[in-house]
């Protein structure tokens, strides 16, 4: 990008910038072959019942692996495709495959385990979307309950727009958990009027424990989503004692690297 500088008058090009766009804008004219050549692969991180400590349920996480082998992670394509809405083809194909892989679980006799999807704000906002997510269910003939829908605090910021989506989904059959609790600054009015089945625990929350107002606040938080009915997913867990302190305060399910980081469908089966 170019800066202007107007009180020497000149202008000079910032490569970084100017690199960071390129990248992007190669990303984007990359999209529709990546997605044609099954570059996006679907991984799957378990959740733990805290109490037996076995797996309960497992979250699909996109990953891209380029045809040369390299993998871009989330965080360097996600915001971009939010951005320009590519996001919501991506949503959807992770989505489908999660929908296939429970359809072919059912059907093999496998046991039940939910495993939830990502649904940015933008994916929301599309158009259809329930009637398109409700078909993909009903297509697969498997229950709403086995693709329950994470949704952040940002994405389901409440609005009169947001509450209509969120109980047309709800009134469809999903279920809906609150992804990244504590890190938007609308927790309590949508705890309050949205009808969530579950609230994760954002890590940067989780990594404040063994600091005093951090334990008081994850443990009156957990107190607050059980009497609102409510389930707790601790999320970015890494450590023993955070582990140990979540399972006295109660909390329903830990995710994070402490048990398993995200693994490829074959091994994640394997796992259960
Ligand atoms: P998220 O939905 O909050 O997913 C949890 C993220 O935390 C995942 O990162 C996971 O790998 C990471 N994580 C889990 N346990 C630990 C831990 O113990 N330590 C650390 N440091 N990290 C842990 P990932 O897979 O890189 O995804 C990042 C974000 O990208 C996700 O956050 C989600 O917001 C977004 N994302 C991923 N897949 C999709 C998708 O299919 N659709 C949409 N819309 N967003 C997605
Ligand atoms: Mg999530
Ligand atoms: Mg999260
Ligand atoms: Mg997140």
């Amino acid at each position: 990008s170019i800066q202007l500088n107007y009180e020497k008058n000149i202008a000079y090009y910032d490569d970084q910038l100017g690199q960071q766009h390129i990248r992007e804008v190669m990303m984007e004219n990359d999209f529709e072959n990546a997605l044609r050549n099954e570059e996006f692969e679907v991984w799957f991180q378990p959740k733990y019942n805290v109490q037996t400590e076995k797996i309960a349920g497992a979250e699909a996480l996109i990953r891209w692996r380029k045809q040369d082998g390299s993998m871009v992670s989330p965080g360097a394509f996600i915001p971009l495709f939010e951005r320009d809405g590519l996001i919501t083809r991506l949503d959807e194909y992770v989505f489908k495959k999660v929908c296939q892989i429970q359809k072919e679980r059912l059907t093999q006799g496998k046991p039940f385990f939910p495993i939830s999807i990502n649904l940015s704000r933008a994916s929301l906002h599309h158009e259809g979307l329930v009637e398109n997510y409700t078909r993909i269910v009903k297509e697969n003939n498997i229950p709403f309950d086995c693709v329950p829908i994470e949704l952040t605090e940002s994405a389901a910021m409440y609005s009169i727009q947001i509450k209509a989506l969120v109980d047309m989904l709800v009134a469809s059959g999903f279920k809906l958990h609150m992804d990244d609790f504590g890190t938007g600054f609308s927790s309590l009015t949508s705890l309050n009027v949205l009808p969530f089945d579950v609230i994760k625990l954002d890590k940067s929350l989780i990594d404040y424990i063994g600091n005093e107002s951090g334990d008081q606040i994850i443990q009156h938080v957990i107190a607050l989503a059980h009497g609102l009915n409510m389930k707790v997913v601790a999320e970015g867990v890494e450590k023993k004692e955070q582990a140990a302190f979540l399972q006295n305060m109660n909390c329903d399910q830990i995710q994070g690297y402490y048990y398993s980081s995200p693994k490829s469908y074959e091994v994640f089966d394997k796992m259960i």
